[in-house]
């Protein structure tokens, strides 16, 4: 029996730290736990934990401190559901990571960004003013009670109808340096990550879309054949991120309780059609390249041509896949 009325999922979501991020139950010395936002495994093995991370209100906060409050119930599901499966697929490497259940993959990269959610509505806007107010008001904080739910289907082994993510995952060549980077934007909920010779690129809310428009071309779904240069991974960054700015349809969901149980199915509703991006224009596109491609100190007059041309180092003149790689090798 489905009872929607009489239970409030939303009534146990909870920014703070006498209770557990994920089920709200109340926390004391016997069933509390930290739960690391980026868990140990990652932090320890890329060597995370003093390395900062930048917060809405502009002051960055060390990898070792992210922690969040939960019970050791919740802790063990999320070790056992996620944590696990995604640490052993990322020591195996990209040919075991692409086996993974994309299901599996949506809720780690959707437990760090709701993880990360939680620690900026417990900061203050100003980290030194006790009075100030939280980085985010209350309005914006209901546009994520979907993203609880998302987090909360790992608990009661959720059935999601349709996804309600895109993801996309590229080979990178593990031997160029740099093996970790990240980067999420809680507004549109783009995530994307480099995990020695794995790239995923994101979107946690999008029903999909993202992906449904890259895999309309030949051209872009080849590039799952290559392996990528750093450089060209974080092309395609900017090329997702900005086509998620140009999303401009609101997903949207049907969810169903049993009053017992739980969250048992989420069902994402099929947004997509011929409206769902706005146009996409090559001098804004090459604002997005300019802040993916700052690593490697390029600008957007050096990434910009005028007209439509915008750089790219995916791809040669006649559209072939540029080989960075062998390029650099010769
Ligand atoms: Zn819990």
């Amino acid at each position: 029996m489905i009872e929607i009325e009489k239970f409030n999922p939303f009534d146990i979501m909870t920014f703070s730290y006498d209770k557990c991020f994920l089920c709200g139950e109340e926390l004391d010395n016997e069933n509390c736990s930290e739960e690391h936002i980026y868990p140990k495994w990652l932090q320890r093995k890329f060597n995370l934990w003093n390395k900062t991370i930048d917060l809405l209100n502009g002051t960055k906060i060390q990898y070792k401190d992210l922690k969040i409050p939960c019970c050791r119930k919740c802790n063990g599901i999320l070790s056992d559901m996620i944590e696990m499966p995604i640490s052993e697929a990322v020591d195996a490497g990209f040919a075991t990571f692409i086996m993974l259940d994309e299901k599996t993959i949506f809720q780690w990269l959707n437990k760090l960004a709701y993880g990360m959610l939680f620690k900026e509505l417990s900061l203050k806007s100003d980290r030194s003013d006790p009075q100030s107010p939280s980085i985010y008001n209350e309005e914006y904080l209901k546009e994520h009670k979907m993203q609880f739910l998302f987090l909360q289907s790992i608990i009661y082994n959720s059935v999601f109808f349709n996804n309600p993510w895109s993801i996309l995952i590229f080979k990178i060549n593990p031997e160029q340096e740099e093996k970790y980077w990240a980067y999420e934007n809680p507004f549109s909920k783009f995530f994307a990550i480099r995990l020695n010779d794995i790239g995923v690129i994101a979107n946690l809310m999008d029903n999909g879309c993202l992906k449904d428009s890259f895999m309309q071309f030949e051209h872009m779904k080849e590039l799952f054949n290559n392996d990528l240069h750093p450089i060209q991974f974080a092309e395609l960054c900017a090329k997702l991120h900005y086509k998620t700015y140009l999303l401009n349809k609101t997903p949207y969901y049907t969810i169903a309780f049993h009053k017992n149980y739980g969250l048992q199915h989420i069902i994402s509703h099929d947004i997509s059609g011929s409206v769902v991006f706005s146009e996409w224009n090559q001098e804004e596109y090459a604002y997005h390249l300019e802040f993916f491609l700052s690593g490697w100190g390029l600008k957007f007059s050096d990434l910009y041509l005028g007209g439509n041309l915008v750089m790219s180092y995916l791809r040669n003149e006649d559209g072939s896949f540029k080989n960075l790689f062998n390029t650099l090798k010769e």
